[in-house]
């Protein structure tokens, strides 16, 4: 198809840089709750101008190629956007994410092919982009498996770390090769690329359990960093700019994860959780139950409660009663705040936007450092639908894999009520030692019709 040259190029350059600055912008609206949406969309506006310029780029051809694909991929996207269900978002992310870094490397892929001179610098960014857009692609490809369950285990390659390491290294060999022989003939460039990908895909296996949103995180920045290299190589500021916000703040947000669950990024990605086996101790005491109207009368007559929701109220979407609840609690005096661990849920600030939709305040929803001091005055922890993030063993059991991971004191409350439909593990699969103590008691059931019996029990309580 003809180049349709709408525009001259310092209209496009122009346009791309705009669309950029609106990537930036929205990215700046997504650090609150409070106006994560409005980012969304300026973000969006961001993309439609990027894309629209990249129509009019001079040479450009192939529109109905482009176009075909625009319409299938925003399909696609529309569809899985609006079915996707709240609990299933990580997976989304992960496919996503493998989608941009896919993307990165087919750039690269096309552009070794065409076999043009670039200069050295732009053919070490390409190579850089193409390994580490191939491996962000497959990573990303097996976390979604993971956390769909298409994939159960986590196998381990015996000698695992010496196999990543040696692909690694062939990785990197292939890629100087490329870039000193550039351009680079078919069979190295397929060599190199065939390499990069199966590094991403043993590298990511054997990672499991409460690790896998670190490792997402962190191929969504190593996708940034793809995607902003290949910008360099198309000469596309919009790809750079986007590229690197994205690749900044996956890395901040990698760092922080990690720090959050007290793991080192190498320990993350070379020692899985559930490689030491695991072992648990044995635990001691009883599971008590308590029924809805002592649980209601206990926070009736409290001072203080302190919610901890977790991945439970997602799956029962019981924030919107939760937050009913709170309102007839506080009505009759009562102090209540939310205590919000970060990787409570599934993806990273999952309970905060749950929270924010259901309408609860963002000056009652503290994080783990505001708020742990607090439980020790509390009278009631209500701990809804949350396993891991509550669970001692992280403090005392050496051998456990959650060992180390900062957790909310809810059993430093004078009582602790648990709000779950049974006996029923969390995400790391470990028993919870805080459901056998004296001060906790057990509300079976699922976390929506039960703080809906809670209501009504304070209700006729009055
Ligand atoms: P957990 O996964 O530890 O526990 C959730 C608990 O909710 C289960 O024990 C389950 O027990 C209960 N539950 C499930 N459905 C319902 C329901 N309908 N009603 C009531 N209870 C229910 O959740 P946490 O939030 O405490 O911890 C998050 C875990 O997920 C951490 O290990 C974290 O590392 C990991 N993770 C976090 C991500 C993030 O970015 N936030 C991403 C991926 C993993 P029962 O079956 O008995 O009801």
């Amino acid at each position: 198809m003809e180049n349709l040259n709408l525009l001259p190029e310092s209209y496009v350059q122009a346009a791309w840089f705009v669309g950029a600055l609106l990537f930036i912008f929205g990215l700046k609206g997504m650090s609150s709750p409070a106006t994560a949406r409005k980012g969304i969309v300026w973000a969006g506006y961001g993309m439609v101008l990027a894309i629209v310029a990249t129509f009019c780029v001079p040479g450009m051809q192939n529109f109905a190629l482009i176009a075909a694909a625009l319409v299938i991929g925003g399909a696609v996207a529309w569809i899985s956007g609006k079915k996707v269900k709240m609990t299933d978002m990580p997976q989304m992310v992960a496919i996503y994410n493998g989608m941009g870094g896919g993307a990165a490397a087919a750039i690269a892929a096309i552009e070794f092919a065409k076999g043009d001179a670039h200069s050295t610098i732009a053919t070490i960014l390409a190579v850089l982009g193409a390994m580490i857009g191939s491996v962000s692609f497959t990573g990303s490809c097996i976390a979604w498996a993971k956390l769909q369950g298409v994939i159960k285990k986590a196998p381990r390659l015996p000698a695992q770390n010496v196999i990543n390491t040696l692909l690694l290294l062939v990785t990197i060999g292939l890629g100087v090769m490329m870039i000193l022989n550039a351009p680079a003939d078919n069979n190295l460039i397929i060599g190199f690329f065939i390499v990069a990908l199966v590094l991403g895909f043993i590298v990511t296996l054997p990672i499991g359990g409460a690790d896998m949103p670190v490792v997402i995180s962190l191929f969504n920045a190593f996708t940034g960093l793809a995607v902003g290299f290949e910008g360099y190589v198309l000469g596309n500021p919009a790809l750079i700019i986007a590229g690197i916000v994205v690749g900044a703040a996956g890395t901040l947000l990698t760092l922080l994860m990690a720090k959050a669950m007290n793991r080192s990024l190498s320990n993350i990605l070379f020692v899985p959780m559930d490689a030491g086996g695991g072992e648990q101790q044995a635990i001691e005491g009883t599971m008590k139950e308590i029924g809805s109207v002592d649980a209601a009368a206990l926070m009736r007559y409290a001072s203080k409660v302190i919610i901890v929701p977790g991945y439970g109220m997602a799956v029962a979407h019981a924030q919107h009663k939760i937050w009913e609840m709170v309102e007839i609690l506080e009505k009759e005096g009562v102090e209540v705040k939310f205590a919000i661990h970060p990787v409570a849920g599934r993806m990273p600030g999952h309970m905060n936007v749950l929270l924010a939709e259901a309408g609860v305040p963002y000056d009652k929803i503290f994080d783990l450092d505001e708020i742990n001091a607090e439980f020790a005055q509390a009278d009631v922890a209500l701990v809804i639908g949350a396993n891991d993030v509550v669970n001692p063993a992280a403090r005392t059991n050496k051998s456990s894999p959650i060992y180390g991971m900062p957790i909310l004191a809810a059993d430093q409350a004078q009582n602790v009520i648990v709000i779950k439909r049974g006996k029923g593990t969390g995400y790391s699969g470990i028993e919870n030692a805080l459901f056998y103590t004296e001060n906790c008691k057990m509300l079976y059931g699922d976390a929506q019709p039960m703080v809906g019996e809670i209501i009504a029990n304070l209700k006729t309580m009055g």
